[in-house]
């Protein structure tokens, strides 16, 4: 369904210094299916993430999500928002990704009125409560502001939020990264969970090789701007 091919990118990061992150990056992922990708710090991963939503252009290269190409050709590329609605991605720290003012019910109530999977009102709390319960939270907590919540549970509470947007693929990126052993061991769980009941995709990105091993069957190695099958 998803469909990565010949991506580049270089960025500029100084006047004369070109820095090429990503030179040739083909990968697919299919529905349903869990995909690892691993790299040190700095080969480029998040930046195929934020490609694959649209917050960074690429410079060549395909992305095309169930046969539709999401980045246009031509001198100007334009990212196609309402079909890339369908990847969601949840990040590092759930605290700076959600706003630290609002309740993490409303969080996810109004993710639904945004994408019309419920109505205002009843409809909208009840399918947040469903979704609190997917994601295994205390309906109790819908109340509380991030900062009231552990990383473990504002981590939930985001990726229901990206589950709100009814997502084909879920990108994970670093996503369990400042939780502790056990709280990670729970989020994986819960994603590989989602990936099984829902038929979810999900991308786990990581500079961590051995926790990859434990989320998904393939592990590809971003290293000097290739992605590559094969040991980490
Ligand atoms: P990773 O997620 O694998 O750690 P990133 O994709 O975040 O790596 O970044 C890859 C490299 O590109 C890093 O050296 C980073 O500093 C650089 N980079 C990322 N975004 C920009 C940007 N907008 N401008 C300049 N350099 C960037
Ligand atoms: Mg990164």
């Amino acid at each position: 369904m998803l469909k990565v091919e010949h991506l580049e990118k270089t960025f500029y990061p100084h006047k004369n210094t070109r820095l090429t992150v990503l030179s040739d990056v083909s990968f697919q992922i299919a529905d349903g299916e869990k995909l690892a990708m691993q790299g040190a710090s700095g080969a480029g991963k998040s930046t195929i993430a934020r490609i694959l939503t649209g917050l960074e252009t690429p410079d060549g290269g395909l992305v095309v999500l169930d046969g539709k190409p999401l980045w246009s050709d031509g001198k100007k590329k334009k990212y196609d928002r309402a079909e890339g609605r369908k990847i969601q991605m949840i990040f590092q720290s759930p605290y700076s990704s959600l706003d630290p003012m609002q309740k993490a019910g409303d969080a996810v109530r109004e993710a639904l009125i945004f994408s019309h999977a419920a109505k205002r009102g009843k409809e909208a709390r009840e399918k947040t409560a469903e979704l609190f319960d997917l994601v295994g939270l205390p309906v109790e907590l819908a109340d509380r502001r991030p900062f009231a919540l552990s990383g473990g549970q504002a981590q939930r509470v985001a990726i229901a939020r990206a589950l709100a947007l009814s997502p084909a693929l879920l990108i994970a990126d670093e996503a369990t990264a400042m939780l502790d052993v056990m709280s990670q061991a729970r989020i994986v769980g819960l994603l590989n969970e989602l990936n099984e009941k829902l038929g979810l995709s999900v991308l786990y990105i990581s500079h961590d090789g051995a926790l990859l091993h434990s989320c998904a069957d393939t592990v590809l190695h971003l290293e000097n701007g290739i992605l590559k099958k094969g040991s980490v």
